[in-house]
């Protein structure tokens, strides 16, 4: 197996380009445990560690991009307040070593269902940032980066360079079911964002579905029934039609983690949850903008 370390960006996209069955390398928390356990034996590993500016990110105020090099436990800490609800499940994925390793990047190269940084990013409206040595650039909104069960939108000479994301314009947040309270695969996901100034929410849902969806219709819904202006209280069929929407929009299966009944009815409760919450926070920000 070759192992290629292409010290630029230039290099790494060059490095593709040459190698299109070259396996990326990250944070190496999912290609390692494939490669140790016999599941993948790629002719090339390509090993990403090397190009400082995957590890960093820009903020313009208008929106964030975010290298798909930075591991979670920077996310957490250096934009946590800016991104909420994806810190929130960076927060949730494996352990400490596995949060120090691991990265969206890496999360998004797998587009596993159960990713848990897949029903944030789907909620933010986030785009994917892919790029290849012949074709430049290629923006790719997270809602159309997830094509099947582990399977995504990069050709085979792509690669992922960033992901954008604007910084919460409301309040944003995401729950996880495992079966365990740590080191755990989502057994399902949700997660919730508020645009106040858009008057939208949106939605995401993950490991209830072959990828990581949204929740059209409920978005569509709640976006229509919140009273944006007045913040009134939320109205408890309002919050039960939206459970009901998130867990229709929903195509789980029965395995080993949970039952597709499970998931439906797990994923309607958390919807009802975190939509409660974020929206008792926006009518307290009014509530505190008022006094
Ligand atoms: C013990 C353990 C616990 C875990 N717990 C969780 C959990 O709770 N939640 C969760 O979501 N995940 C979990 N995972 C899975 C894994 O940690 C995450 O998917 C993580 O985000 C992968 O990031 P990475 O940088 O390590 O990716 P890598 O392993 O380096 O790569 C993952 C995939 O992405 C591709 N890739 C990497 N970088 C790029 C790039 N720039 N462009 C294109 N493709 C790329 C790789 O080729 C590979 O296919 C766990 C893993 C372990 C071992």
């Amino acid at each position: 197996m070759d192992f290629l370390r292409p010290p630029t960006w230039a290099d790494a996209l060059a490095a593709k380009a040459e190698h299109p069955d070259a396996v990326p390398l990250q944070g190496g928390t999912d290609v390692m445990v494939e490669l140790n356990f016999g599941a993948r034996r790629p002719a090339a590993l390509l090993d990403l560690t090397r190009i400082a500016d995957l590890a960093g990110w820009d903020d313009d105020g208008g929106r964030i991009r975010v290298g798909a090099g930075v591991p979670y436990a920077r996310l957490i800490d250096g934009l946590g307040d800016r991104l909420p609800g994806l810190a929130q499940a960076a927060r949730t994925v494996g352990s400490p070593q596995i949060r120090n390793r691991g990265t969206v990047g890496g999360n998004l190269g797998a587009a596993s269902p159960a990713g848990d940084s897949h029903p944030p990013l789907l909620a933010a409206g986030a785009v994917v940032e892919a790029e290849s040595a012949a074709r430049g650039t290629r923006m790719i909104p997270a809602a159309e980066f997830y094509t099947g069960v582990k399977r995504n939108a990069l050709a085979p000479d792509e690669l992922i360079r960033a992901f954008w994301t604007p910084p919460a314009p409301g309040p944003q947040y995401f729950s996880k079911i495992g079966t365990r309270n740590a080191m755990v695969i989502a057994v399902c996901s949700f997660a919730i964002a508020l645009h106040p100034e858009e008057r939208r929410v949106g939605t995401g849902i993950g490991s209830a579905a072959p990828t990581p969806v949204r929740a059209v219709a409920a978005e569509e819904f709640l976006s229509a029934e919140l009273d944006w202006e007045g913040r009134t209280p939320l109205a408890v069929s309002a919050a039960q039609r939206f459970g009901a929407l998130v867990a229709d929009a929903a195509a789980p299966i029965d395995d080993v983690r949970g039952t597709a009944d499970y998931r439906r009815h797990a994923l309607s409760v958390m919807a009802r949850r975190t939509l409660t919450w974020a929206w008792n926070d926006h009518a307290g920000d009014s509530r505190r903008e008022a006094s």
